[in-house]
């Protein structure tokens, strides 16, 4: 079975834009290639807006390099991109955005959620891309909910929707540039499962709400355990109905080089994104 490293707790409350209330997991916990190729994990809410109008969220903004990947438990959420994609992700949906190599989004509160108010619940991910594909063209993969295959598990002991990769041979619908998991699950209180690991990935469970012990270790809302790579099966046991992700992938194995909304391999690379990103060349919101 694979051991727990180390477990986690995320950095304070800070706002992203004036709409999301976020919990970052990493990188504020400064995990590096233990957690490669995902770069970045921040929870936002369960929180309460109150009624808005314009939509609170984040304006206009460029990524270049990576992926951002969108998962939205509750309320709802808007995207638009310099690549002309625009939807609306809302509980269940997941969005998995490859910016590659730039677009230009915003992401609000979607209109009608934002005039009515309402609770927020929502994870973002960042997926680092290989070398090789952090300058391909732009992509959007809109994930709705009824397109997320869920495995039953064993004995009542809960659910896993399989957002990508593939859990007991069933298959999730994102496209992914390396092999990697994401895996949503709902364990029952007091049920646990074993979940086999590919060889060599990295991996961690993060719980969004509720309590459940890795190993030794017990894990409350917004707390992560990192596994070590040594090894392929896992187990997690729910102390009371729990909400987890599990993410596991493999480590790509190259530089980091991060500098804001911009990921690439060498500061050179940044410096020419902030170029590009100034002079248009990522394209702009219609
Ligand atoms: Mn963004």
């Amino acid at each position: 079975m694979k051991k727990v490293l180390e477990t986690f707790r995320p950095g304070s409350i800070h706002m992203v834009g004036d709409g999301f209330h976020v919990r970052n997991l990493f990188p504020s916990n400064a995990l590096g290639e233990a957690i490669s190729p995902f770069l970045l994990l921040d929870y936002a809410g369960p929180s309460y807006y109150p009624p808005a109008e314009p939509p609170r969220g984040v304006g206009e903004h460029p990524h270049r390099g990576f992926e951002t990947v969108t998962i939205v438990y509750q309320g709802s959420v808007a995207h638009r991109d310099s690549a002309g994609n625009a939807g609306v992700i809302g509980p269940g949906d997941v969005q998995w955005m490859t910016a590659a190599s730039g677009v230009v989004h915003e992401e609000l509160h979607e209109r009608r959620f934002a005039q009515a108010g309402g609770t927020l619940q929502m994870v973002q991910l960042w997926v680092n891309l290989p070398a090789r594909h952090k300058m391909s063209p732009p992509k959007y993969q809109e994930i709705v909910r009824a397109r997320i295959p869920e495995v039953t598990l064993a004995a009542g002991a809960g659910t896993v929707r399989v957002i990508a990769g593939s859990f007991q041979g069933v298959r999730g619908p994102a496209a992914t540039f390396t092999p990697l998991n994401v895996w949503d699950l709902r364990l029952a209180g007091g049920g646990g499962a074993e979940f086999d690991v590919p060889d060599g990935h990295n991996s961690a469970a993060i719980v969004l709400e509720g309590r459940a012990a890795a190993g030794s270790s017990e894990l409350g809302d917004a707390e992560m355990a990192l596994f070590d790579r040594e090894g392929t099966r896992l187990r997690l046991d729910a102390l009371q109905d729990t909400k987890l992700l599990l993410l596991t992938g493999e480590p790509l194995g190259e530089p980091v080089v991060a500098h804001g909304p911009f990921v690439m391999n060498t500061g050179e690379e940044i410096y020419r994104a902030i170029k590009d990103y100034q002079s248009g060349r990522m394209g702009r919101l219609a």
